[in-house]
């Protein structure tokens, strides 16, 4: 897929595939607006070996004046700009002779700016004691719903203590039935933030509409997207602007291409913090809640710059299925891992047959420091 950056023209079926189901409602919106179809709508350029920073801002605002949206990073000392927008009208063989520019190729993937063409290095995100996307694996643990002070603080002890770093929990519950538990709302989110506090822990948990994006960054360090709201993109261009990292699970029947396009409509909007998370999707199966789709891990990771995390939890629904899958996931190549953990599952107001009870999340801890170890990361 790496070459694909460099071989022009060639589209992906799927691109096509896309635009010719959906062509208002494909995610690719932010893009396509004017372009025939087929045409990539975004350019890389490539600046030389050190080239001057005058040069590289003098390139981007000559870009910009086409009025394109520019995006840039750095690789190799080299300069990458990805170009994006109404490529088509533009002389690219003038901008190839511009000083410092050398080369400019049309990025050949749909998403651009998830893209290793655009992006060849792991991106890394720093939260609270973590960098999610490094060697360090980042390990997410919390209870499915924050139900009150005793339970968020009990199981924020636990599993910091099992070596966790950052605390999961919904205060916002998207529920299948309407007579489910919907969460406590604001004053879950405090009491979650409390109890992460108290133990060091970072917090993630589920903003479920634009309009909470706002008051759930107050508390939150991670904005999770969850998987029925994959494709909510109103919501994706909220925590866009949010300046929070995100975690964004994929949809419960999403194509890797389809929410690798969600991502860059994060990206789009100007925030490159996003953490991918695979908590399995809908097949034939009905054995388990859902099917845990580890081929996920390397393709993505083959495709995307982005970190990419696994919830065994909702990728099996079934307590004593979620760590051989946790394991397998690590070794795998995930960046990570979110869990639900919780004291007294049996009486959870939400997910407690798949919630590990604090010592089995401990005694889970203790086996993928062990996997980490082997492939050369850690906890
Ligand atoms: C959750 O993490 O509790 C959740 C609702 O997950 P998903 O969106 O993956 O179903
Ligand atoms: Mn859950």
């Amino acid at each position: 897929m790496l070459g694909m950056a460099g071989s022009a023209r060639s589209i992906p079926e799927a691109f096509d595939r896309d635009h010719a189901s959906s062509p208002c409602h494909d995610g690719m919106g932010v893009f396509i607006a004017g372009h025939a179809e087929g045409e990539p709508p975004a350019m890389l350029i490539l600046l030389s070996h050190d080239a001057p920073e005058t040069v590289a801002s003098d390139v981007a605002s000559r870009l910009r004046m086409f009025g394109l949206s520019v995006h840039r990073t750095d690789h190799d000392h080299r300069v990458r700009i990805a170009a994006v927008g109404e490529i088509a009208g533009i002389d690219w063989d003038e901008v190839r002779r511009w000083p410092g520019v050398d080369s400019a190729t049309p990025i050949g993937v749909p998403f651009k700016l998830v893209s290793r063409a655009f992006h060849p290095h792991d991106t890394v995100i720093t939260v609270g004691r973590v960098s999610i996307g490094s060697d360090q694996l980042a390990l997410m643990a919390g209870p499915c719903a924050v139900e009150g002070e005793a339970q968020a603080f009990t199981i924020a002890a636990a599993v910091a203590q099992a070596g966790a770093t950052v605390m999961r929990g919904g205060a916002f519950k998207p529920r299948t039935s309407p007579y489910s538990f919907q969460g406590l709302g604001e004053q879950g989110l405090r009491l979650l933030r409390r109890a992460a506090d108290a133990h060091g822990l970072a917090v993630v948990t589920e903003v479920m509409d634009s309009q909470q994006v706002e008051m759930t960054a107050r508390f939150a360090d991670i904005l999770q997207v969850g998987a029925r709201n994959m494709q909510n993109y109103s919501l994706l261009r909220e925590v866009g602007h949010s300046g929070k990292p995100v975690l964004l699970k994929r949809g419960l029947a999403s194509t890797i291409e389809e929410w690798l396009m969600s991502a860059e409509h994060v990206l789009a909007h100007g925030n490159a913090q996003v953490i991918l998370c695979e908590r399995g999707i809908r097949t034939f199966e009905t054995y388990t809640r859902n099917t845990l789709d580890l081929n996920a891990i390397p393709v993505v990771k083959e495709l995307s710059h982005l970190p990419v995390i696994v919830d065994p939890s909702h990728g099996t629904g079934i307590r004593d299925k979620v760590a051989p899958m946790a394991r397998a996931a690590i070794a795998a190549g995930a960046d990570g891992l979110l869990i639900e953990v919780h004291n007294d599952p049996d009486h959870a107001l939400s997910d407690g047959p798949q919630s590990l009870y604090p010592a089995q999340y401990a005694e889970l801890v203790g086996q993928i420091r062990t996997i980490a170890h082997a492939i050369g990361r850690r906890v």
